[in-house]
């Protein structure tokens, strides 16, 4: 087709140009790494009480969240319905990337259950715009991989 504009450059051109990497979001890895371990570690799941409400993997019965954290169930994951959390538990996070979601572009990472493995569902790290700013930092759980439990 006609799309030539940008995507091409002589191969041998950029060869004397020194090595700068480029930094360009240096905000994105900076809060990653602030979040990462506070939400690990702020809650011990072994000291949730017995009568929290509570989100389990539904693979490894893990403590993931407590509903207290819920902010919205009005998302969507890859498999239906899924929950924005303000923190998750026993989660670990996977690769940073960007991903094409419907509200745009986002900077998101896997999330994943830290016991078993399974995939639950994402982290926002950056959002495209202010507003979906609310959603950095925040968690999606998908309700096909959590068990709500109801302990009161
Ligand atoms: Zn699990």
């Amino acid at each position: 087709m006609q799309s030539q504009s940008q995507a091409q450059t002589t191969p041998a051109s950029s060869s004397s140009t020194p090595p700068s990497p480029p930094s360009a979001e240096p905000t994105a890895i900076t809060l990653l790494s602030r979040l990462c371990p506070t939400t690990t570690s702020a809650l011990d799941l072994h000291h949730v009480p017995n009568d929290k409400a509570v989100f389990s993997c539904a693979k490894c019965s893990e403590v993931l969240a407590l509903q207290d954290e819920l902010v919205s169930k009005a998302f969507m994951g890859r498999s239906g319905r899924a929950y924005l959390m303000n923190s998750t538990i026993n989660t670990r996070l996977g690769k940073r990337e960007e991903r094409k979601l419907m509200t745009g572009k986002h900077t998101v990472a896997d999330l994943h259950c830290a016991s078993c493995g399974q995939e639950l569902g994402w982290m926002y790290i950056k959002a495209p715009n202010g507003e979906q700013r609310y959603k950095e930092g925040r968690y999606i759980l998908e309700d096909a991989q959590i068990v709500k439990e109801n302990n009161w």
